[in-house]
């Protein structure tokens, strides 16, 4: 079973090279055994056979001793990088004091956190629900928005994700997830994204909110046309609908600005955050909104909670995290390794169009479009053998997405975006070679 337990792989000092391969087998097995049959057998498909065992930075190291430059950010969680030494020692502060509240007290971390996310937040945005994840933080706007105005009907995008849970789920476009568990939180109309005609003729008297990315992340990257989002605020301010933008993937800084939404100035009524939010070390949600939408709790206090949401550890890795975005410009860092990384992968989709058919993002989120899913895993695979993490999109595996932590070294992101030339050129020779 789990053998990688003991110092002696820490630090690079012979990382625990050799009997790590065998463990990892075990593991992998267990993982298929007792975890997720198919995630392990896609595990293995792409050769992705490593157990991560300590990661700094952009930097990960598995058991075995191999290291990898992370640029798939777990998904868009470490734009700080793994273990941010300002993050950490916020948690270990707060973890040698006090790291679950009585619920009862005060909760000073909780309300440093919401105080700091109503100062960086666009807009009138002032009051937060703390939670732990994108999908609740999802669930909080969903119900908010029914209840602020009184209406039942939400309008989302085709292609957008918003989560997995029961209500988010009716918003997130792909049916392929939503197989099999219909009828779901009803009421929600899906629409092409970027096309404001059609959204002006989705919203009815009926529709309470818009839910949309700013940019669409699982979807694999897409970039809505300029006045898409502005467009869509005026409208939603003329019906009285109220605009929910989802900043789970796109916050913290990872498209060259604090939020994806500051590019075009668009004011979102309810703002949904996660992933990064919790400095890459500890998982925090939160819904952010007006005041008059938050003061539905004034009439009924425990109008929505969840137990552990707000707990001071979180928090205090949450406020870090925000401090950190700000003092070190991390949009600012975001937006001009993004210009670089954009130059040399969209160099690359010209010279390699057999392989790359697009390469599109803003900031450090950026899609590499594979000219079949096919195509797209050997590409994984080949970064993987070059100690390369990218990740695929979850509603479109033709898509890997070009994500590094936002602080990644000038000359790591060059040799990461080198050894993205050199596996795009093995599969190009590969693809003339069938
Ligand atoms: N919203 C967006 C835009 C996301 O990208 C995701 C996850 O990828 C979610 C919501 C759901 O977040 P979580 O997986 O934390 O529930």
């Amino acid at each position: 079973m789990l053998a990688f337990a003991g110092g002696d792989r820490l630090g690079g000092s012979g990382a625990g090279a050799g009997s790590g391969v065998a463990d990892a087998e075990t593991l992998l097995e267990d993982y298929g055994t007792y975890v997720n049959p198919g995630l392990a057998r896609l595990f293995r498909f792409m050769g992705l056979t490593g157990v991560e065992w300590e990661g700094e930075g952009a930097l990960v190291r598995d058991a075995a001793g191999n290291t990898y430059i992370d640029c798939g950010s777990g998904y868009a969680v470490l734009n700080l990088g793994h273990r941010h030494p300002r993050v950490v020692a916020a948690v270990r502060e707060q973890l040698d004091r006090l790291p679950v509240s009585t619920r009862v007290l005060v909760n000073a971390p909780q309300v440093e956190l919401a105080e700091l996310l109503a100062r960086v937040t666009p807009g009138r945005l002032r009051c937060s629900f703390l939670c732990h994840s994108g999908t609740e933080a999802v669930e909080a706007a969903l119900k908010l928005a029914r209840l602020r105005t009184g209406r039942t009907r939400v309008v989302a995008a085709a292609g957008g994700f918003h989560g997995k849970t029961m209500g988010s789920l009716a918003a997130t476009g792909n049916p392929h997830y939503r197989r099999g568990l219909e009828p779901l939180l009803g009421g929600v109309d899906h629409v092409p994204y970027g096309d404001l005609e059609a959204m002006a003729a989705a919203l009815t008297p009926d529709t309470a909110a818009v839910i949309l990315e700013p940019i669409q992340g699982e979807a694999g990257v897409v970039v809505p046309p300029p006045g898409y989002l502005k467009g869509v605020e005026r409208l939603c301010r003329e019906r009285g609908v109220l605009l929910v933008l989802d900043e789970v993937q796109t916050g913290m800084g990872r498209t060259g600005r604090l939020f994806a939404c500051q590019h075009e100035e668009v004011e979102p009524d309810l703002l949904t955050l996660a992933k990064a939010l919790g400095g890459g070390v500890l998982p925090v949600g939160a819904c952010v909104g007006t005041p008059e939408i938050f003061s539905l709790f004034d009439e009924e206090p425990l109008l929505h909670t969840v137990t552990m949401g707000g707990n001071p550890l979180a928090c205090a890795a949450a406020r870090a995290a925000i401090q950190v975005c700000l003092e070190e410009d991390l949009p600012g860092q975001a937006a001009r390794k993004g210009e670089r990384a954009l130059t040399v992968l969209g160099e690359l989709r010209r010279r390699h169009p057999e392989v790359l058919t697009d390469v599109r993002g803003r900031g450090l989120l950026i899609g590499l479009e594979a000219a079949t899913p096919g195509v797209g895993g050997a590409l994984l695979a080949e970064l993987i053998e070059r100690r390369v993490l990218l990740v695929p999109s979850l509603n479109n595996f033709a898509i890997l997405r070009f994500a590094p932590p936002l602080v990644i070294p000038d000359d790591l992101l060059e040799e990461a975006l080198a050894r993205v030339e050199a596996a795009v050129a093995r599969v190009a020779e590969v693809a003339r070679d069938l």
